[in-house]
């Protein structure tokens, strides 16, 4: 296959150090508050990345961290702590915040049809090796202490800004500056490799280092966890364009440093998702979640579409608008794909040749539009018959994932049926929902908020399910 190696600036043909064998490495969240779809974005264009490699055969082991300390609020390591942050908005203990937003995150994917990936590594438990590395780093001479915190020389690194293409002044421009310049560095891009001094609260996570009581810099987790479970030489890493720089700039000149040889040959990042008021951001206040997209009756697998249907290079912008077109697009395919025969013969040239076109499709660049085109051809041929069309999508949802032959015929008598088996005193909330379900079709979204609202200030609880919305009575 071909990807766009952001390290190099060019389409590469993708050769692993191991013969067969994939070594990938993810970013994973910050666990202080839900995934924003832009988040979410960025994890169904790699597992589209992951499921493909295994797809064509690779035996792939997939290694993702969990950020439960260490991401400071600015990413030039002056800001307050993400998760502390986040303990003292919700009046819980950091751990308690970690474990509740890990689930959540992994209940998106579920219903996004993310593969869970094969090593999930929280931060947290790290801390021995996290240690381990930096000592070494400081014996290397690619590490000082200043002012109680250890720090990265990046003076010492050869190509320090290679991953970015830009140079130190070109990158000024990036870097927030409400925050004020750390007077310890040596050099203005050096980070943190481990604190024990902060302006900010005392973290509620501390451990013992040799450096006295603190807590790791972000960066350090990601290249340790990653040399952990892939060893030193890494194949893929990937994230969202904005871990360029500093993350992933920062991660390559650690690892590199403590490795003394390259790391990692393939860098692929995600573009991202932008909505009216440019990039989406959990600490920009408000923000969607995959939860808010299902309260207004979006099924999750039509956001998976929305993205496939873009290429993971090109900005994404959101609206509901262009969102209702893809649930659209996604319920008609279901329908189509639905009503096909299950019964007669595959023929196995055809299933070959479509195999072949899908490969050769997605296998440039990841262009997964170009793998939904080559659905729509397969439904289109009319030389195929119904079994051999369900044989190749089933082939295609191996990389595509959207639930295309879980759809039932559906059952529009079950709810009918249900509605007038109720009491005659709640007849009138039955009639709200029913006006609520036509309001959420026709997306007028604020009728259908202000039938919930109405409800609940008359004592009913509504709550959506598969099967129609239930109501209880307070
Ligand atoms: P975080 O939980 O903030 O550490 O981010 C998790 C992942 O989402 C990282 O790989 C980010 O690069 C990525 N990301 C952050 N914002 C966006 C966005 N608006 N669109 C796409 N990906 C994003
Ligand atoms: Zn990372």
């Amino acid at each position: 296959m071909k990807l766009y190696n952001t390290l190099t600036k060019q389409i590469e043909e993708f050769v692993p150090n191991e013969e067969g064998k994939v070594k990938m490495y993810t970013c994973g969240p910050t666990v202080y508050h839900f995934a924003h779809i832009g988040n979410l974005r960025t994890y169904i264009m790699e597992d589209a990345l992951d499921r493909f490699l295994r797809y064509s055969g690779y035996d792939v082991t997939r290694v993702m961290n969990i950020t439960d300390v260490g991401h400071l609020t600015s990413d030039a390591d002056t800001g307050e702590d993400k998760m502390l942050k986040g303990a003292k908005r919700e009046h819980k203990t950091v751990m308690e915040i970690a474990e509740f937003y890990k689930q959540a995150f992994f209940a998106d994917c579920a219903k996004l049809n993310i593969r869970t990936p094969d090593v999930i590594e929280p931060a947290t438990a790290c801390i021995d090796s996290f240690i381990a590395v930096i000592e070494s780093l400081i014996e290397k001479g690619y590490a000082y202490l200043a002012g109680g915190n250890v720090y990265f020389d990046t003076s010492k690194v050869r190509d320090y800004y290679a991953l970015t293409g830009h140079n130190a002044d070109d990158l000024k421009i990036g870097v927030r500056d409400d925050v004020s310049e750390d007077e310890n560095k040596r050099n203005k891009s050096d980070f943190v490799l481990w604190f024990t001094k902060s302006k900010f609260d005392s973290q509620e996570l501390k451990w013992d280092s040799p450096w006295g009581v603190g807590y790791p810099g972000w960066h350090i987790e990601c290249s340790c966890i990653s040399m952990k479970h892939c060893g030193e030489r890494l194949d893929i890493h990937c994230g969202g364009v904005d871990n360029i720089f500093p993350h992933h700039t920062n991660e390559i000149a650690q690892s590199e440093a403590y490795l003394g040889h390259k790391w990692c040959n393939y860098w692929v990042h995600v573009q991202h998702l932008n909505d009216e008021r440019g990039k989406m951001s959990k600490s920009s206040g408000e923000f969607l979640t995959l939860a808010l997209l299902e309260s207004k009756g979006v099924n999750p697998l039509a956001y998976r579409l929305f993205c496939l249907q873009s290429h993971y290079r090109k900005p994404l912008v959101f609206s509901w608008e262009t969102l209702a077109n893809a649930e659209a697009a996604y319920n008609k395919l279901i329908k189509r794909i639905t009503n096909l025969k299950t019964e007669g013969e595959v023929d196995a040239a055809a299933l070959a040749a479509y195999r072949e076109k899908f490969i050769e499709a997605v296998g440039f660049d990841m262009n997964t539009a170009q793998g939904i085109t080559a659905l729509y051809d397969v439904l289109k041929d009319k030389s195929l018959s119904d079994a051999t069309k369900r044989a190749v999508i089933a082939d295609y949802e191996n990389v595509l994932a959207l639930g295309l032959l879980a759809g039932k015929k559906e059952e529009p008598k079950k709810e009918e049926a249900a509605e007038i088996a109720v009491p005659e005193e709640d007849k009138w909330i039955v009639e709200l929902i029913a006006e609520r379900k036509a309001a959420k079709k026709a997306k007028d979204f604020a009728r259908a908020d202000a039938i919930r609202a109405e409800l609940l200030e008359k004592g009913v609880t509504i709550v959506d399910t598969r099967e129609g919305t239930k109501y209880t009575k307070n």
